[in-house]
């Protein structure tokens, strides 16, 4: 068959997202001086625009690293070892941060709410009634293994009710710049997030936004880590400390950029497109799973993530067309995860579909008509009109 993979190529994983051209232009340079200068100036730009995107007042600490260094700093800056935590686990990423407290020596006490839905607030409730001296509460507002977004107010409002004393701690890896967020009114006291989804950087720079109450307790909790502590990252005496070390020269060019684009289209329109993009997926898949095997793992269209969507077909279909749109039409999505064991043959029976940053109407038609495509390719039945009720969607008429 005529290969038809010839053309630019569309990642579209929840991450890591599509690099617009922009950042990787502002990347491609020789390194710049780290002592004076530039850098330095660029730098000590990033934490306001980082914190209006997180609707706080706040800190923010900045980290060489992926989204699990940020688990990790954001653990050794207010948990010790014997401590006790609440986790509300709807997918994979709970879990993953919990391990990472438990390997600190802090007790996780896991809700596991399955995979195809948001938490049971009761459940939440009976937890923190019978777990008083808990430290913090961690949950993930977007987990991108399900695609499920969890109410982090509600959670908030259930902590107060029980007169908690425990800290909020929130994963936006997955939802920062795709999905709202907003930290100070939800009452959320530690957020982290990455640059390599909604911030269209590649992997390599993560963040954690903290409250003054956390912060009041890295202080008699006495940060175990030189290298995590969030205070000389946030108020550093000398510019190294800001990185303990060598700065991330190029990814400071890259997110400036990045930060410039977000700023151009102004916030709430960013957030507006992801919306939309979203619900136009949603839609091409509502009509798919009208007949055959294919289903959207999240029924509720308002638990459903505006960043990443999951599918699932039963197996092997749903590698067979990964394979098939990516073997032919230039196309990669992104693999099931957190769904079955890798080497579990059920593992071929989900996918996921990124639209996260720099992502556009023709971007999110060309995935779905090719999605489409390979559908008829690969014969596996579906319904009809799946095309039509997008493009609705993007004209306004959804
Ligand atoms: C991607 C992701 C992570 C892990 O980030 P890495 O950069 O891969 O370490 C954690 N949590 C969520 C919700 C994510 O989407």
């Amino acid at each position: 068959m005529t290969s038809l993979t010839h053309g630019r190529h569309y990642l579209a994983i929840p991450g890591p997202s599509v690099m617009p051209d922009r950042v990787l232009q502002a990347m491609h340079r020789p390194s710049p001086n780290i002592y004076e200068g530039e850098l330095i100036e660029i730098t000590e730009t990033l934490p306001a625009d980082l914190k209006a995107m997180a609707r706080t007042k706040h800190h923010v600490a900045m980290y060489i690293g992926n989204g699990h260094a940020a688990w990790e700093a954001a653990l050794f800056n207010t948990l010790s070892a014997g401590d006790e935590v609440i986790v509300i686990m709807t997918g994979l990423f709970a879990n993953g941060w919990a391990d990472m407290a438990k390997a600190m020596g802090v007790t996780a006490h896991v809700l596991d709410f399955g995979r195809r839905s948001s938490f049971d607030p009761a459940r939440v409730a009976e937890a923190l009634a019978a777990t008083p001296q808990a430290k913090a509460v961690l949950m993930v507002h977007v987990d991108t293994s399900t695609s499920v977004k969890n109410d982090v107010s509600a959670v908030r409002a259930l902590m107060d009710e029980a007169d908690s004393n425990a800290l909020l701690m929130a994963d936006c890896i997955a939802s920062f710049g795709c999905d709202d967020f907003r930290m100070d009114a939800w009452g959320v006291d530690v957020m982290v997030a990455g640059c390599q989804k909604g911030l269209m950087v590649p992997a390599g720079m993560s963040f954690v936004f903290y409250s003054d109450k956390a912060d009041n307790i890295r202080e008699t909790n006495g940060c175990l880590s030189r290298y995590w502590d969030w205070r000389p990252r946030t108020n550093p005496e000398f510019f190294y400390l800001h990185w303990c070390g060598t700065a991330p020269t190029h990814h400071i060019y890259g997110l400036r950029e990045a930060l410039d684009m977000i700023n151009e289209e102004g916030y709430e329109n960013v957030l507006a497109r992801h919306r939309l993009l979203a619900e136009a997926v949603w839609a091409a898949f509502e009509c798919w799973s009208q007949d055959g095997p294919l289903e959207l793992n999240i029924a509720d269209r308002t638990l459903r993530s505006h960043a990443v969507t999951t599918l699932r077909t039963g197996a092997p279909h749903a590698t067979t067309l990964r394979n098939w749109v990516s073997g032919n039409a230039g196309l990669t999505l992104g693999i099931g995860l957190g769904m079955a064991t890798e080497d579990d043959p059920k593992s071929d029976g989900f996918f996921r579909v990124g639209h996260m940053g720099h992502v556009n109407a023709q971007m999110i038609l060309g995935a779905l008509g090719t999605i489409q495509t390979g559908l008829v390719a690969t014969g596996l039945p579906h319904g009809d009109g799946a095309l039509d009720a997008a493009t609705r969607v993007l004209a306004g008429q959804g």
